[in-house]
């Protein structure tokens, strides 16, 4: 393992780059991402900013997201560049198979693997770290690393300040969770100081529904959610046909799975999303019932305790029948 000042060494002189970071990268993915290429840029690296898969619509207007290049639209040129890098900067992610198609060129690299993470039990593929489960958001680690630890806070500019407050606005839905302690508000302060327009920046990502998506998360409220009383638990099943009706795309369903937890009484909220290759799942809790655990133990995925998500190559009615059998594990945590 190195160390964060020797890395700041390494970056005294110009190398070659790739920033990358997870599948269907959300807010913070991508703010982070985002925020740490403009640096890197200005510092007279050769970066490149490559993601496994495309993103939300509504993340399309963040400062410099034209630079993105998606893997699996330019596999070759990409898989030169992670060869060739000398540093790759692995965000928001710590698990390999978080980035997909891209795992086994990043696993191969021979460039230093630097994560900066906040999601729990890290694979160790990494070199350097800059890991804290406790951050709300892997842009605060960003804010930290260059403020802290690369001495470059005079070097944050206003679309950095951007990148960085999308993140933490999206991971902390809104500076509500648990994790958005005072550190997480001064540090979201020095970036509306720098230049972020957080008004602007929150009419960007809420404020940029379709017609179409508004009358899905209709249709998921009144013919997609169930209710377990039992087990203080509600739950939304959305077919592929509901995906098609709709026109639903990538970002379209996020969130949804906090109108189930905002139930009076629900401790624990999933989503189930029949999507074309597997069943994706979101899980969201509250207090002590371990998200991460369950998607890690059952559904081949992770996360944080109170939110994470994951997988399953069953039948949507398999995936969701398997979910219900889990319950009575967690009987004690979910009717307490
Ligand atoms: P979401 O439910 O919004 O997709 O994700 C919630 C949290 O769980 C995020 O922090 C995300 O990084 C993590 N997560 C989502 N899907 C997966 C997955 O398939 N594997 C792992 N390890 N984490 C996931
Ligand atoms: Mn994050």
């Amino acid at each position: 393992m190195l160390t964060l000042t020797e890395l700041r060494g390494e970056l005294a002189t110009p190398k070659q780059i790739v920033v990358t970071t997870h599948y269907k990268p959300d807010g913070d993915a991508l703010g982070s991402s985002l925020a740490l290429f403009h640096w890197l840029r200005a510092k007279g690296h050769a970066v490149s900013l490559i993601v496994p898969s495309d993103y939300p619509a509504f993340l399309n207007w963040l400062p410099g997201q034209e630079v993105i290049q998606v893997f699996t639209q330019q596999q070759e040129a990409a898989n030169k560049l992670i060869q060739q890098a000398n540093i790759i900067f692995c965000l928001d992610f710590n698990g390999l198979a978080r980035i997909h198609t891209m795992e086994h060129a990043v696993r191969e690299a021979k460039g230093t693997k630097v994560m900066i993470d906040h999601h729990l039990e890290p694979e160790g593929f990494d070199d350097i770290r800059l890991w804290d489960p406790t951050a709300a958001a892997t842009a605060q680690l960003i804010f930290e690393f260059l403020a802290n630890h690369m001495d470059a806070r005079d070097m944050i500019t206003s679309d950095m300040a951007t990148c960085m407050y999308t993140g933490i606005m999206t991971d902390t839905g809104s500076f509500r969770f648990r994790s958005t302690t005072a550190a997480v508000h001064l540090i979201t302060a020095d970036l509306i100081t720098l230049g972020a327009e957080n008004w602007k920046i929150h009419d960007f990502i809420y404020n940029s529904s379709t017609e179409s998506r508004l009358k899905f998360i209709g249709h998921c409220l009144l013919n997609r959610l169930e209710v377990l009383p039992e087990y203080n638990t509600a739950l939304f099943t959305i077919t592929r046909e509901d995906l098609q009706k709709f026109s639903i795309t990538t970002g379209d369903t996020e969130g949804l799975v906090n109108y189930a937890l905002s139930i009076v009484n629900i401790r624990l909220a999933g989503l189930f999303v029949d999507r074309t290759d597997l069943v994706k799942l979101s899980l969201r809790s509250i207090e002590n019932i371990p998200c991460n655990e369950i998607c890690r133990e059952y559904f081949n995925g992770g996360g944080h305790l109170n939110a994470a998500g994951g997988f399953s190559s069953e039948s949507l009615h398999a995936t969701v029948e398997k979910f219900k059998g889990i319950l009575p594990n967690y009987k004690q945590q979910l009717t307490t």
